[in-house]
């Protein structure tokens, strides 16, 4: 289904050689202990895949950014989908300043992130306001030339561990931008990190702005322009959610049917058992169905083509399809399904979250009805 370069084929052998032999056999210790793995965030800036986002010269890829992300993202979250998510949340918080980063500020930040050395966050969702983005509270007041920020944001990926954010913040009423906030900033503190379900070695924290003073050269395109900015991200980070999502499943799918091969009930191996084997059928077509989505949305946005209805219709099936898979595979696997000997409950753990972020799914149905409407003009 995708026609890749010889180059890109070394790229992605590599990627899936690192997360085979380096980070599966980590990951359910990384689940256990729920703790970040800053040598896993190294190692992915070692091998650019924290940067793949940024312009070439400062070490992203040249072309198929998108597919090419989707398909790494794929490959690690086979192997634990909280590492998985380092790669997601980088290109989330740096993909404000690729979109709408003037010189300058692509100058100060991107030598930053291309070291591969420093995390970004982005800083949306608050207590009051997930799905709802315009409904958010944070306030950014002009004072003599700078910003000053106040808010309360939570549910920030890699919150307590990055040096930058992206902030989302009122300018006015009904009027939302971006700003590059540094976290060494006076005002700006950390606070509770989340004790979650799933994706347990990823940093979840609050972020607190209280009176942050942002230098004016740190808003990030024109004022109002932050809400389209944060749609764009969207268009990019939603495959990628498909991608994390397809991965999760694809590990589930892969234990599930060695051990329906090797477990035997009533005299022969559960494989040969219909009601088994057909849910390992559905499975299989589910995730080929999956990613031809998750594909077909990368490959639009690649080619600069709007993509926003096949980018939540990717994050929507492949999230559901994720959590079908690994709820028969606990299923498939018994009693030892709900046990921590064997990795499917962590995998379906895993899986829910990729129904909520990004959008929940019920906001992907509310996005693609909304573009079937725009269609039918
Ligand atoms: C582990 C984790 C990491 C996250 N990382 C980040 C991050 O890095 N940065 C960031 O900004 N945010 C992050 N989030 C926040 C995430 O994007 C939000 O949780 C998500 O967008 C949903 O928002 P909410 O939790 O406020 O739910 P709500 O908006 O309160 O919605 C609650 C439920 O109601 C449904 N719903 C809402 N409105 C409608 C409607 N109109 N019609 C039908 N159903 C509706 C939703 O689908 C959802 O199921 C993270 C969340 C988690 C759990």
């Amino acid at each position: 289904m995708i026609e890749l370069s010889q180059e890109q084929r070394i790229i992605l052998e590599n990627v899936r050689r690192v997360a085979k032999e380096r980070i599966a056999p980590l990951a359910s210790e990384i689940d256990r202990e729920g703790v970040f793995q800053w040598d896993i965030a190294r190692l992915f800036g070692q091998m650019g895949l924290l940067q793949i986002f940024l312009p070439p010269s400062y070490g992203g890829l040249e072309e198929d950014k998108t597919l090419m992300f989707c398909l790494c993202v794929e490959e690690i979250a086979k192997a634990c989908a909280s590492s998985a998510l380092m790669l997601i949340v980088q290109a989330v918080g740096s993909y404000p300043i690729v979109v709408a980063g003037n010189k300058d500020q692509r100058d100060r930040f991107f030598p930053r992130l291309s070291k591969g050395e420093e995390l970004i966050s982005y800083l949306v969702t608050e207590p009051y306001a997930g799905s709802d983005v315009a409904g958010i509270r944070a306030k950014a007041q002009k004072n003599n030339g700078d910003y000053i920020l106040n808010g309360h944001k939570c549910l920030a990926t890699n919150g307590g561990v990055a040096t930058l954010y992206t902030v989302l913040a009122k300018t006015a009423e009904k009027e939302l931008t971006f700003f590059v906030v540094e976290r060494d900033q006076e005002g700006v503190s950390v606070g509770k990190t989340e004790d979650k379900l799933g994706f347990r070695g990823s940093n979840t924290t609050e972020v607190i702005l209280e009176d942050v003073r942002v230098p004016r050269d740190n808003r990030l395109g024109k004022e109002g322009e932050g809400f389209v900015i944060a749609m764009k991200d969207f268009d990019m980070s939603r495959p990628s959610i498909a991608a994390l999502a397809l991965g999760i499943a694809e590990a589930a799918l892969d234990v599930s049917l060695d051990y329906a091969c090797q477990r035997e009930t009533f005299g022969k191996p559960l494989v040969k058992h219909q009601a088994i084997s057909f849910m390992l059928a559905d499975a299989a077509m589910q995730i080929e169905a999956g990613r031809g989505l998750m594909v077909e949305a990368a490959n639009l946005h690649d080619r600069n083509e709007p993509n926003t209805k096949l980018a939540s219709m990717s994050k929507c099936f492949c999230s559901d399809v994720a959590m079908k898979i690994t709820t028969d595979a606990i299923q498939i696997l018994g009693g030892y399904g709900y046990i921590k000997d064997y990795p499917v409950e962590r995998l379906f753990r895993d899986a829910k979250l990729t129904q909520i972020f990004e959008g929940a799914n019920q906001i992907q149905r509310m996005v693609i009805a909304r573009e079937m409407i725009k269609e039918r003009g």
